[in-house]
């Protein structure tokens, strides 16, 4: 179980509540069926929504819970812990809800934010390419200028919710001559009538190794054609700064997760060395055991309140993009110490994908790739320090 953090007040400690009894309840029997499918059912989003999980830090008005990063950041948790992330919300309220909040028109606010909330709404954001990934100004997916459209060409592979996604947030080339100035963000809609919409097309789930529940795919543009009106900001060439002032919020939450599954993996250790036998006692018994865990268990702590140190700074607004790179690279690192450390005394047992360790084993991995990969995170620091 998740330990209540020391800056949860009883609204908080209630939402907790609610989250966990929901992800045991909808999603932690549906785990291994969801797994071997590669995806969970379109209606996991609108049950999430009724339970008031979606959105949750976006205000009222616009149909959200009217929260802060704190309530997603329980929700965050409980979810990780749980292993019940089928469905991102992390990707949907944690990133799109904000880029949508921070820079999309009121129109732009009225009209999606509220269906995000209840669910009604599905959302992704693609980025990554087939041929640019961390390097994003290299990008090709162009859109095109025709009067009061864009019309969009090119591809995007391993967007998160891509299977259902109903609106998804789109980095593009307006100007295939500018590098990072030529970077917008389109929000494109992808069905018509409840079918996707002629020009569009998803690929689809990949075949992870881990994260084997979540729906990742590839998209496809193909003369799609966009009303100008869903540029999100102003004017075009705002997409790469846009993008960088989201990033320490996208790469904290992924550090709270990754605390969250180290604490997962530690309570499966635990539960399970007290138990098994070997040679007349407890796993437990034995020193080895007992400095591992002891180890495993320092750093889970060292990691949280690192985390919390840098939550209390995005809630007060000086959470600066090299320490939100430090909490990124070092708690997936940590992340696939620890659980590779508590796999260990499964035995062979924490090989069999029946066992919740063997499955955190594989999904830790992608942790230290997505949100920026860990070289970037360093490459990030360094830079910092070199202008002290
Ligand atoms: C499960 C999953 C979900 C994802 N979800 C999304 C999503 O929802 N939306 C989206 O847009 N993308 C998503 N991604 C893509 C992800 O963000 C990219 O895979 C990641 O940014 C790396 O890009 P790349 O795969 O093209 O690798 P590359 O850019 O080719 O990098 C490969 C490796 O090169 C090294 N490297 C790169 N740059 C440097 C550098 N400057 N210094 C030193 N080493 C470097 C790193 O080790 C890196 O891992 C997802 C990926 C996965 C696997």
């Amino acid at each position: 179980m998740m330990p209540r953090r020391s800056w949860e007040d009883d609204d908080l400690v209630l939402l907790r509540d609610n989250a966990r009894r929901f992800f045991q309840r909808e999603c932690v029997p549906h785990e291994l069926r969801w797994r071997a499918q590669h995806h969970a059912e379109r209606e996991i989003w609108n049950k999430a929504g009724a339970a008031g999980l979606l959105c949750a830090s976006i205000p009222e008005a616009y149909g959200g819970g009217g929260g802060h990063f704190l309530h997603e950041a329980v929700i965050c948790e409980e979810q990780w812990h749980g292993l019940s992330y089928a469905f991102s919300n992390n990707v949907h309220s944690g990133i799109v809800a904000h880029y949508l909040l921070a820079y999309g028109s009121e129109a732009q606010k009225r009209r999606w934010l509220p269906g995000m909330a209840t669910g009604e709404i599905v959302t992704a954001i693609a980025m990554t390419e087939p041929g640019a990934g961390t390097d994003l100004q290299r990008i090709r997916t162009q859109a095109r200028r025709e009067g009061d459209h864009y019309v969009l060409n090119g591809s995007k592979i391993f967007i998160t919710n891509g299977l259902h996604a109903d609106l998804v947030c789109v980095a593009v080339k307006t100007d295939a001559t500018a590098g990072a100035k030529g970077v917008s963000l389109l929000m494109v809609e992808t069905k018509v009538d409840g079918q996707d919409r002629p020009g569009f097309r998803r690929g689809q789930p990949l075949d992870k190794i881990g994260q084997k529940m979540n729906d990742t795919t590839e998209l496809f543009f193909d003369e799609l054609r966009v009303p100008v009106e869903n540029l999100l900001g102003e004017t075009e060439g705002q997409g790469f700064a846009q993008l960088m002032q989201q990033l320490p919020r996208e790469r904290l939450i992924i550090a709270v997760g990754s605390v969250a599954l180290m604490r997962r993996a530690l309570d499966e250790t635990l539960a399970h060395v007290r138990e098994r036998q070997v040679f007349g006692a407890p796993l437990m018994a034995q020193q080895n055991t007992r400095f591992k865990l002891a180890e495993c268990e320092t750093q889970v702590q060292v990691a949280r309140a690192f985390v919390d140190d840098c939550i209390a700074k995005l809630q007060a607004g000086t959470l600066d993009v090299p320490t939100a790179a430090m909490a990124k690279w070092w708690t997936t690192d940590t992340c696939c110490r620890v659980v590779d450390e508590c796999l260990q005394f499964f035995g062979g047992y924490g090989f069999m994908n029946e066992y919740p360790i063997a499955r955190l084993y594989t999904d830790v991995r992608v942790g230290r790739i997505y949100g920026g990969a860990n070289e970037v995170m360093k490459e990030i620091i360094a830079r910092s320090l070199e202008k002290r």
